[in-house]
């Protein structure tokens, strides 16, 4: 039969976690090598055993629960995470509820454009367009939902993988002769 001893009376150096080696608080006192390593202790689960004399120690449940870990509440003041401006982000967020993350998911950017339907040049979102690795088309948006897009620019839908998911949800959920209308209204949705 093997004897148990309170894992509190064990003694290691540094942090209580992973594998240890240390001596025994049963045996070590006694035995000629006071000092020699008997006592293995596995502190993640909370078991440890003598190899010399052979007792063993398991930490009681109740004091792994109040070592649960408690996390500070990060400070939430507004901080741009994006590449774009504090403006724009401002902008986007109290138009449209698009987060900072969605922002940066997209890979939207920001950029001077000259606008035909403003007849200027101004600030636009923009909204790449990927095919694979390949940049295959640019559109601005203005601040006054004009849109333009580059010259020669190829025509597929933006970020196609999850497009295509939204896609597939509302066919699901609509007839048939709507879906064009839906496609196109994904589109704009961003
Ligand atoms: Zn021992």
């Amino acid at each position: 039969m093997h004897e148990f001893f309170n894992f509190d009376l064990i003694q290691v150096r540094g942090n209580h976690t992973g594998f240890k080696k240390t001596t025994c608080p049963v045996c070590s006192e006694n035995r000629k090598k006071k000092k020699d390593p008997c006592l293995a202790v596995w502190f993640d689960t909370g078991f440890a055993k003598c190899y010399n004399c052979g007792v063993l120690s398991f930490k009681e449940e109740s004091k792994f629960k109040s070592e649960k870990k408690h996390y500070t509440v990060l400070d939430n003041k507004w901080k741009n995470y994006t590449n774009l401006s504090d403006k724009l982000v401002k902008f986007i967020w109290s138009e449209r509820m698009i987060s900072q993350n969605t922002l940066n998911q997209f890979g939207i950017t920001e950029e001077m454009q000259y606008q035909p339907a403003q007849q200027k040049e101004m600030n636009n979102i923009v909204f790449n367009y990927f095919e694979g690795e390949n940049l295959v088309n640019k559109k601005y948006r203005s601040p006054k939902k004009d849109f333009t897009q580059v010259k020669g620019g190829k025509p597929i839908l933006y970020n196609c993988a999850l497009r295509i998911a939204v896609v597939v949800i509302r066919v699901r959920l609509t007839p048939n002769a709507i879906v064009t209308a839906n496609i196109s209204r994904v589109e704009t949705n961003i």
